[in-house]
C-alpha cells in the first residue's frame, strides 16, 4: 500500500504522525507543494524572511527524506492528480489552523473521498486541538489564565520516534526546490544568516537541547532581558514544524525532573509554549483575528496614515534607542526578542498611532518566525484590541523599559553602534544628554543618530486622547 504524505508546516521526521502512519502502512510518496497565495486565498502570505527559512528547511528535509518531491501549483488539483497517477491508497497530512488552509483541506478531503482515496489528517503542530479545550460553559477560551490552567492538567501523549525505515516510491511528476524562487538575490539581505541560524530538524533539536542546558536556568526572570541569552530562539523551528510542541514539552519536563532547581523556569517556559496554543485557539475560533479588531470598539480609533513615520519605524530611525535597536536586530537577523517586540509594537500603535495592520505586515515580511496566529494575536494584544489584551492606556515608556531590561546598554550598543560610546544613563535618551556627553561619545544628533520622531509625553497624551473615541464607542 502506498501513502502520499503532504508536508506543510511539519518539516521533520520525528514525532510526525502523518509520516509515521504512512511508513507503518507501506511505501511513501512525500511531497511538498509550493502554492501561489493568490490561488490559495491566503490574505496574509509568507514574507521574505520566512521564504529564506523555508528554502533552508526544505533542503534539510530532503537530506533526511531523499524521496521528497517538490512541486509548484495548486494543491487542490495536484494532490488528487498525484494520488491518481501514483496509484496511492492513502493521502495523509498534519493539520494546519489558518482559516484559508482549513478551508482547502476540507475541500481536498472531500475530493479524495469522492475518488475513493483515504484522506486523513493528524494532530502534529499543537499540544491541544482548538476544539479540545472548552470553558465550563462549553465555549472557547477568551482569557489566557483559565486556558493555561485547564491545559496544564491535560495529558500530553509521548512524542513519536522517526519511522525506522521508509520505502519511497517514484513520483510521476517532478519539480525542483530552486523553482520555488524562495531566496533573495539582489540584494541578498539574508547574507550571513547561515552563521546565525541552522534551519531543519537537526538544528531545531540542537537548539532545544542547548537552550535547556544553558538558557532554561533563570529563564523565568531573565527571559525579559534582550541583552542575555536566556530565551530559546526556537520560534522559527517551531513555526515550520522542525520540532513539535510535544517534543518541546516532554524534553522540558525531563529537565525539570532531573534538576529540581529549574522547576519554576521550566513551568514558565511551558506557559510561553501555551501562549502559542492560546493564539491558535483564538485564531481557530475567531478567524477574523488577523484582519479585524477583536474588540470592535477599536474601529473608532483615529489612526494616523503617516508613511514617513512608518518608514522611520521600520528602518529603526525613531530616535528612541531601544526601539531602533529592536528594529535593526529584526532587519539584520530575522528575529527580535519578545520584550523588544512589545516595546516596538507599542511604540508604533501608541506613540505613532499607526494601525497595527502595518506592524503585523512588516513583522510578517521580516520575521523568520512569522506566524499568522502568534503575530495577529500579539499585535492585537499590544494594541489593546485583542482577547485578554494589555489595556490600551498602559503605554510603555521606551526610556524606562530600556533602563530596566537592558541595564548596561549592551543590547542597544550592539544594534545601534553609533551610540556605543554614550554612557549608560544617556544611552537610552540621547536627546536629553548634555552636549558634553554627546561630544565625548562622538554623537551628533540629527547626523550620526536621529532626533526623536515624537516627544514621549506629548505622544502619550495624544494616544490617550485617541483612546477616548474607543471608550465612547464602547
Ligand atoms: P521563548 O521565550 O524561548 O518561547 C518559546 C516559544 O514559545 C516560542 O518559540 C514561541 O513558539 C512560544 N511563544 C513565546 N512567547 C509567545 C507569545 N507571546 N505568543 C505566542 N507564542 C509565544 N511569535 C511567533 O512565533 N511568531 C510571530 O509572528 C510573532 N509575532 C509577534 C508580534 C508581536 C508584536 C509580539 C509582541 C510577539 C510576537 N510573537 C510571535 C511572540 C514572541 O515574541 C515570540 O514567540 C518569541 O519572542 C520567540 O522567541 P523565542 O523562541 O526565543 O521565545
Amino acid at each position: 500500500m502506498t501513502t502520499l504524505v503532504w508536508f506543510r508546516q511539519d518539516l521533520r521526521t520525528t514525532d510526525n504522525p502523518a509520516l509515521f502512519a504512512a511508513a507503518d502502512s507501506g511505501s511513501v510518496l512525500p511531497v511538498y507543494i509550493h502554492e501561489d497565495p493568490q490561488q490559495t486565498g491566503d490574505t496574509h502570505p509568507m514574507g521574505g524572511a520566512s521564504k529564506w527559512w523555508l528554502h533552508q528547511s526544505l533542503t534539510a528535509l530532503k537530506q533526511k527524506l531523499p524521496g521528497l518531491v517538490f512541486l509548484k501549483g495548486d494543491a487542490r488539483h495536484l494532490i488528487p492528480k498525484l494520488a491518481r497517477d501514483a496509484e496511492v491508497s492513502n493521502v495523509f497530512w498534519n493539520r494546519r489552523y489558518e482559516p484559508h488552509a482549513m478551508e482547502r483541506d476540507t475541500e481536498i478531503k472531500a475530493v479524495l473521498k469522492e475518488e475513493g482515496f483515504n484522506g486523513k489528517s493528524f494532530k502534529a503542530s499543537l499540544l491541544f486541538e482548538p476544539w479540545e479545550l472548552k470553558t465550563r460553559t462549553g465555549g472557547p477560551f477568551k482569557v489566557y489564565s483559565p486556558f493555561w490552567k485547564t491545559a496544564q492538567n491535560l495529558e500530553v501523549p509521548d512524542a513519536l520516534p522517526a519511522p525506522e525505515e521508509i520505502r519511497f516510491v517514484e513520483c510521476p511528476l517532478s519539480g525542483r526546490l530552486e523553482d520555488f524562487d524562495l531566496l533573495p538575490s539582489s540584494p541578498d539581505w539574508a547574507a550571513g544568516w547561515e552563521d546565525i541560524w541552522k534551519p531543519g530538524e537537526d538544528g531545531a533539536l540542537k537548539r532545544l537541547n542547548s537552550f535547556l542546558t544553558t538558557g532554561l536556568p533563570g529563564y523565568g526572570e531573565l527571559r525579559n532581558r534582550p541583552d542575555l541569552q536566556n530565551v530559546s530562539r526556537l520560534s522559527p523551528h517551531i513555526h515550520f514544524g522542525e520540532v513539535s510542541p510535544r517534543q518541546v514539552w516532554h524534553e522540558t519536563r525531563k529537565r525539570m525532573l532531573s534538576n529540581a532547581e529549574t522547576g519554576n523556569d521550566g513551568h514558565k517556559f511551558l506557559s510561553e509554549i501555551a501562549w502559542r496554543e492560546f493564539a491558535h485557539h483564538l485564531l481557530y475560533h475567531f478567524p477574523d483575528l488577523p484582519s479585524s479588531n477583536w474588540r470592535s470598539t477599536f474601529d473608532a480609533y483615529p489612526w494616523r496614515e503617516e508613511a514617513d513615520d512608518l518608514k522611520r519605524w521600520q528602518r529603526g530611525e525613531t530616535g528612541y534607542p531601544i526601539v531602533d535597536a529592536g528594529m535593526r536586530e529584526l532587519w539584520q537577523t530575522g528575529y527580535m526578542h519578545n520584550r523588544v517586540r512589545m516595546i516596538v509594537a507599542s511604540f508604533l500603535v501608541k506613540h505613532l498611532r499607526i494601525h497595527w495592520h502595518h506592524g503585523e505586515a512588516w513583522f510578517r515580511d521580516t520575521l523568520l518566525d512569522a506566524d499568522l496566529a502568534n503575530n495577529s494575536a500579539s499585535w492585537q494584544w499590544v494594541t489593546g484590541s485583542g482577547a485578554d489584551a494589555a489595556p490600551y492606556f498602559r503605554i510603555f515608556n521606551p526610556i524606562t523599559q530600556a533602563r530596566k531590561f537592558d541595564p548596561e546598554g549592551h543590547y542597544v550598543r550592539r544594534w545601534v553602534p553609533a551610540l556605543k560610546n554614550l554612557e549608560a544613563p544617556h544611552l537610552f535618551e540621547p536627546f536629553n544628554a548634555p552636549q558634553a556627553a554627546l561630544e565625548r561619545a562622538g554623537v551628533v544628533l540629527g547626523k550620526t543618530y536621529p532626533l526623536p520622531i515624537v516627544d514621549h509625553a506629548a505622544a502619550r497624551q495624544a494616544a490617550l486622547d485617541g483612546y477616548a473615541s474607543v471608550k465612547a464607542a464602547g
